[in-house]
């Protein structure tokens, strides 16, 4: 008897039969513009194997104007149909089934030539888009039913039409983006033609026997959104138009709450899909947060849809349906919603990959396989490099012994777990004691590894992490100051007004754990939609809360400082950095850049402003706390190497400057994939 029978549970579409309830979104990888089609086949194909029942693919624009970017991957000409065709054939091959999304941005285009309903430009792009006339709009129709055309050719099972998230069909739905007065604007019927005609058009290109999925725009966070009625005409006319599956969208691209981070709770916005159970009869997908086999189950037993769509958690690990069949649930790699190595490097124009595991989106590269000769391994430091050497290095064959002077395995992200918003790494740390007790390795904890105590190794990993860097301020020995250590690990007592030196991410990090009291918001959903405002569409248009973002009260009065005369938290992840900011900012966090540390006083901490040490002031605070960076730990590597051994120094250990689980992981899992 399985735990996750919901999950598990065959849906049948009439012509075809899918082989659970899980989904794979659409994520844009960037894998299918480096144009390597096998490495494109070997991503989605691990996936299949993996038994998801349906993968959906990045979006493929139907036209140029319609690219998220000039260049954007699309389905165009005879040659493109034979590369996506080598795609298609290796998810059937692997026993899956793979739909095309398309993808007509309109005005998110990033591009001159970009289009839409009306020349309302996006707070997102600098591009004002072209009002497209009669004939613009039958040929983006036609376009996209050219692609679905396309699509079927490729051998795809289906296609889901992008109509959420604020991209071109979005646009025409709601007064916001549609300004027109002709048959494409006006009232709502009027307004909605246009997404319902491309799915009739779609349907017409395609037959009866091919999947069609709409993606809805079930409550778009954005002012004059659509009501939940409107939500409801359009789910029921695109059924009727044709669409197989209806699959959920949560807010657009330019919303100002945030919908997938780690900071939401989790299935935050399953409510919203549960609405619309039961006004259609086709099957309705949910989205968005969820990321563990518990957590669908429970959407499903709910009734809070047919099946549940989870997208990143598939770069974190390729068999999370496989596993969770197989009762091995606690093996899957947990997604914590992190974006550091998916969204922020869609964003940065760099090839999608995962926190996690390295190897997604790489998968020709990092090829982690049995070694050809067995050596006995010992890995130094517990912390996110240590343990992904280890794993890897065990999944190979090696013999490995993990060793940490700390009781626990985790290093770092166990301060990390602490913090209001970060809960996801609790599931990490978990998965990393599961994980290393299932490859027997052999794990040495609250041991000190020295010199001697590491020979007879064949090879020796020194992943023994960063130490706190001194920031040399005058008085910064007094009791009112503490490290981020003593506030996140140790627990120390912190006083009412506290002053940070220093707002990297640590920085923020502490901020974030002094300001909330009680509760985080992250485990509490209504408080959290309280928090940002989330309100209800049948209430209000687009769900935006009629008396808008209501923020909690704060701890602690706090002032964060830097000294990079530039705006704090800039550094912080691209599609995550303004969430912080917001956070802290709703708090009462004050942030102060461009200062210098004068000295610390019994009162707070005296700085000045800019090269010329202006305007000294004192920062009243009654605990000053110090997150000036890290340096690394390369005491037991340097030792190593002066009794004339060779080491691996991998992590933190060895560069601590911009350090981020992401680069500790992808150097472990690289180095013990080569060893
Ligand atoms: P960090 O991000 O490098 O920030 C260090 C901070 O200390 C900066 O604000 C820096 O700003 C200041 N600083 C540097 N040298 C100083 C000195 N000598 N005296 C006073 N201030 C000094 O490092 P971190 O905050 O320790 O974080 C470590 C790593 O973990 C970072 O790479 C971070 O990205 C990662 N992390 C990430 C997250 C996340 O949410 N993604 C969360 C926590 C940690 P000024 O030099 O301008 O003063
Ligand atoms: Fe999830 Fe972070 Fe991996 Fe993205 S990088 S898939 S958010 S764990």
């Amino acid at each position: 008897m399985t735990a996750y029978p919901h999950l598990l549970a065959p849906l049948d579409l009439g012509f075809t039969t899918l082989k659970n309830r899980v989904l794979m979104g659409s994520m844009h990888t960037g894998l299918e513009e480096t144009k390597d089609w096998d490495r494109v086949a070997m991503f989605y194909g691990e996936r299949a194997a993996g038994d998801v029942a349906l993968i959906v693919t990045g979006g493929m624009a139907p036209n140029r104007e319609g690219g998220v970017f000039p260049g954007a991957a699309g389905l165009f000409t005879p040659e493109d149909i034979a590369n996506h065709r080598i795609v298609t054939d290796r998810v059937h091959e692997n026993g899956g089934k793979i739909a095309m999304q398309i993808l007509h941005a309109g005005r998110y285009a990033y591009g001159p030539e970009c289009v839409s309903a009306s020349p309302v430009k996006s707070p997102i792009s600098p591009f004002p888009p072209r009002e497209l006339d009669e004939d613009g709009i039958e040929k983006q129709i036609a376009d996209i039913a050219t692609a679905a055309a396309r699509a079927k050719q490729a051998g795809y099972d289906g296609v889901e039409v992008m109509g959420s998230e604020g991209y071109f069909l979005n646009q025409f739905l709601v007064t916001h983006t549609n300004k027109r007065t002709d048959r494409w604007g006006g009232s709502y019927e009027n307004r909605m033609r246009l997404p319902v005609e491309v799915v009739r058009r779609v349907r017409a290109a395609v037959g009866p026997e091919f999947i069609v999925i709409y993606r809805l725009s079930m409550i778009d966070l954005v002012p004059n959104g659509s009501t939940w009625d409107e939500v409801v005409m359009l789910a029921k006319a695109v059924e009727q138009a044709g669409a197989t599956i209806i699959n959920t969208g949560i807010g657009w691209h330019e919303a100002r709450i945030p919908t997938i981070a780690t900071s939401v709770p989790r299935r935050a916005f399953t409510w919203v899909t549960k609405k619309l159970m039961g006004e259609v009869s086709i099957p309705v997908i949910t989205s968005n947060r969820i990321n563990t086999p518990e957590v669908a189950e429970e959407v499903l037993s709910e009734g809070c849809s047919d099946m549940v769509s989870m997208a990143r958690p598939f770069l974190a690990d390729p068999d999370f349906v496989k596993k969770a069949a197989e009762g091995r649930g606690a093996e899957i790699a947990p997604c914590i919603a992190c974006n550091q190595a998916c969204l922020d490097h869609t964003f940065s124009g760099k090839l999608t990959s995962c926190l996690v595991n390295p190897r997604a989106c790489h998968e020709k590269e990092i090829v982690v396989a049995t070694a050809a000769q067995t050596k006995t391994i010992a890995v130094v430091g517990a912390g996110p490099a240590g343990v992904m050497a280890a794993l890897t290095a065990a999944e190979r064959g090696h013999a490995v012994t993990l060793f940490d002077k700390a009781g626990t395995v985790g290093g770092q992200m166990n301060m990390a777990k602490q913090v209001p918003g970060k809960e996801e790494f609790h599931g990490l740390v978990a998965w990393f004691e599961t994980m290393i007790d299932r490859a027997g390795i052999t794990l040495r904890l609250e041991e000190v590894a020295t010199v001697d105590g590491l020979t007879g190794f064949d090879e020796i990993i020194i992943a023994t992490g960063v130490q706190p860097r001194d920031p040399e301020i005058s008085g910064q020995d007094g009791s009112n100051v503490l490290s981020y250590i003593d506030v996140l690990r140790d627990g120390a007592e912190v006083g009412k007004k506290v002053a940070i030196v220093g707002a990297g991410g640590i920085g923020f990090d502490v901020a974030q754990f002094l300001a909330h009291a009680g509760e985080s918001p992250t485990e509490n959903l209504d408080e959290w939609r309280e928090i940002w405002g989330v309100g209800d569409p049948s209430r209000t248009p687009g769900g935006l809360a009629a008396n808008g973002p209501q923020p909690e009260l704060a701890a602690r009065q706090i002032t964060l400082l830097q000294r990079k005369a530039e705006k704090v938290g800039k550094r912080l992840g691209k599609t995550t950095g303004w969430i912080h900011r917001a956070e802290l900012k709703m708090l009462g966090v004050e942030m102060r850049g461009g200062v210098n540390y004068e000295a610390i006083e019994a009162g707070g901490i005296l700085v000045s402003s800019g090269e010329a040490h202006a305007a000294p002031t004192v920062i009243e605070a009654d605990t000053i706390v110090l997150c000036a960076g890290q340096v690394p730990d390369r005491g037991l590597a340097d030792a190593l190497e002066a009794a004339g051994r060779t080491v691996h120094v991998i992590g933190g250990a060895d560069v601590a400057a911009e350090l981020d689980a992401k680069r500790a992981i992808n150097q472990g899992v690289r180095l013990a994939a080569s060893l």
